[in-house]
Parts: C-alpha cells; structure tokens; sequence
C-alpha cells in the first residue's frame, strides 16, 4: 500500500490524515427529534466502534434535540448542513465537525456570495474549535461549476479545489475533503483526480446511495480498494441501504474492507453497472420522509429481477433534499414524500404515487425502456 501523504486534522479526541488509522463513521438514521430513537441508534454506532457519528440537522427542534443527544455521548459529533448551513452558529456548541456543501451555499441569503458565506462558517469553525468538511456530491454540484467545465467530474474537483483555496486563504486548516458519486468508478477517479492535485487535504471517501447489501458492500469495497491500496483516503464511510437496527453494519463492513485491504485480499472487479440493471438507494437518514423507504428499496429490487441483464439505473431516494437532484441521471428514479412516491424518467417527473401503487407503476416504465432498447 502506498503512504498516505495528507496533514493531520483533529475532530475532538479524533486525529484523521496523516499516520492516524483510517476513521470509520457513520450516520444516524432516525429522525433526530426521536431522541430515544436516535440515542438508540447512536448506541448501536458505538458498540460497532464508530469513530465518529453524524447527525442531520435541518430546523431548530432537530437542534434542541441535538443538544440533548450530545450529552450523552463521549463520541466525536458531526453535523450534516445543507441548504440549512445557517444553524451552524447554533449547533457550534454541541458538535465537532460540520459538513458544509458546496452546491447547497446558494439557496438561501442570496445577496451574500459564497465567499462572504463560506468565512461566516469558518469563523464559527475557528470559535469553537470545529473541524469542517467540504462535502461535494454528484447530484449537487454548484451550477456556476457545472456551467464553467465540461463534465460533472471536472465540476466536482474545481469546486472542491476551489473551496480548499478558500479555507485556505481564510488560514484555516482544520478541514477534510469528500468527493462523492454513486458510481464507484467516478469515485476512484475524482479521488484519484484531487488527490493528484491537492496530495495534502485528508480525504473522507464514500459511495454514496451503494444501496442494499451485497450489491452496495460490493460497489464500496472495489472504490476503497483502488483508492486506498494507493494511499488515498482518510476516512470512510459506507452507505448501505439497511434498517435502524442494523446501522452498525456500515461500521463493520468498513472495517472489514480496511482489514481486507491491509492484508492484501482484494476482490476482483466486477463489471457492474455498464451492462447490466443497477439499482442505487441512498442509506436513509433522519431527513428519510417515509419508514416505508427501505422496504420500497428491498420491493424494487425483487421486482425488478427480471430486467437484470438489461443496461438500466434505477435510484431510490429517501427524501426531497436530494432525492429530486440525485434521480436525474437514473433511467428511472423515485424519491420519497411522507405519503407519496415521486417517479421519474431522467429528470422528468412521471407522477406521484402511494406506497401502494409504485411498484406496479414502476414495472411498466420499466417494460417501456426495455421495449424501447430492444
Ligand atoms: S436522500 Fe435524503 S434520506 Fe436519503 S440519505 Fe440523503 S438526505 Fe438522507
């Protein structure tokens, strides 16, 4: 395995970057208000030995919860912050790392620029002593990046880079990088791209939407194999599209996988996704709109056995915050509402259906796309 080249950044008690051993973490899927629910699932991320733990934080009773759940755990806390990067001063107290997303800085407050934006948050950073990740997602790439180059990738490594230069100017370094896809050979190749081109950021890798195990396990394992067997990445986490109770599997499986790696048992490389049906779901978290979700994701997957062999990507989204923006690119995708289902073709809304309906409705816009390819 080639060293790892990045600096040290420090999350509480954690080190990532640099020497330290690779961080596995984790995310909270209930809905953050569920205070047992969520201490529950904080309880079953520990005893999986996370090293970090993150929270989705989206309006001020999220907060208030977020407030208690912290007290009652020694664990390094994370919060998630999208379009609602405006809590950050709020949650500053009760955590030690925010995630911030480039192509969710300008949705609100419009007559600031990102720049005026961005050192707003890294001056709530510096105050209390967070640590901060720049979280750039394929289905959320700023749109001044996404018109200035010519693919989605390329617009995901300059608006990584070109916030790195940011934190930088502003003299902070307290900070990690995520680049993510839920394509895992996207994945490998952006990292490889900002690795090349900023060798010092620490880097958090992670397929995002993997979707149910095996398939998700498989998709990660082959991205943190080619990346981290070349010193590429300094923590991981694996998104798997599995009930409350079973959480903890993110953690293990990455811990298995990073064992695999250092003792040298790779996998082959499969060749999935170019030929054959693909189905990619996002691990559901507390922003998930319907506990249904995950049952939907397990339903689309058994009905849709028989397209198998047909060059098809179907997305299941747990939520509108990116459930509309990370369908786009799938032959087919559904987002979920608290008692609907949103389908789509591409970019295109179909309609909204029950939980009830969708997966006779999805059938047929499946049989459509396979009548039409043939
Ligand atoms: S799509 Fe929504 S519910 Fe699913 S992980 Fe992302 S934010 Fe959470």
């Amino acid at each position: 395995m080639k060293e790892r080249k990045t600096r040290e950044i420090r999350i509480k008690n954690l080190r990532i970057g640099g020497k330290n051993p690779i961080a596995v973490q984790s995310m909270a899927a209930t809905k953050t208000t569920d205070i047992p629910a969520t201490l529950r699932q904080v309880r079953i991320l520990e005893a999986a030995g996370a090293d970090l733990i993150r929270i989705a934080i989206d309006n001020m009773k999220d907060l208030e919860a977020l407030a208690e759940i912290s007290k009652q755990t020694d664990k390094p806390l994370s919060v998630d912050l999208q379009e609602n990067w405006k809590l950050a001063e709020a949650v500053a107290p009760y955590i030690h790392k925010i995630r911030y997303n480039p192509g969710h800085l300008h949705h609100i407050e419009r007559d600031k620029t990102v720049e005026q934006k961005v050192a707003w948050l890294i001056g709530i950073a510096k105050k209390h002593d967070l640590a901060i990740r720049v979280g750039v997602n394929c289905g959320s790439v700023a749109p001044d990046f996404l018109e200035k180059y010519p693919t989605e990738e390329e617009a995901m490594i300059q608006s990584a880079a070109y916030h790195c230069k940011l934190l930088d100017d502003l003299g902070f370094a307290n900070y990690c990088v995520s680049l993510k896809d839920s394509d895992p050979k996207k994945v490998i190749d952006i990292n490889k791209q900002f690795a090349a081109l900023r060798p010092d950021v620490p880097l958090h890798l992670g397929v995002t939407e993997a979707g149910l195990p095996p398939e998700g396990v498989i998709k990660t394992r082959v991205a943190f194999e080619q990346l981290i067997s070349q010193g590429i990445g300094d923590t991981i986490r694996v998104s798997l599209t599995v009930p409350f109770d079973n959480k903890g599997d993110e953690i293990t499986v990455g811990r298995q996988i990073l064992d695999d790696i250092e003792h040298g048992r790779f996998r082959s490389v499969p060749d999935f996704g170019d030929k054959k049906l693909n189905i990619i779901s996002c691990p559901s978290c507390s922003r998930v709109e319907n506990e249904k979700f995950v049952d939907l994701a397990i339903k689309v997957r058994e009905m849709t056995q028989y397209a198998k062999e047909h060059r098809l990507t179907i997305a299941i989204m747990g939520c509108r915050v990116n459930g509309p923006g990370e369908t786009d690119d799938a032959d087919l995708g559904l987002w979920c509402a608290p008692t609907v289902v949103n389908l789509k073709k591409k970019d295109e809304l179909i309609g909204t259906y029950s939980y009830e309906e969708i997966i006779p409705r999805l059938k047929q816009e499946v049989d459509r796309l396979i009548a039409a390819k043939n």
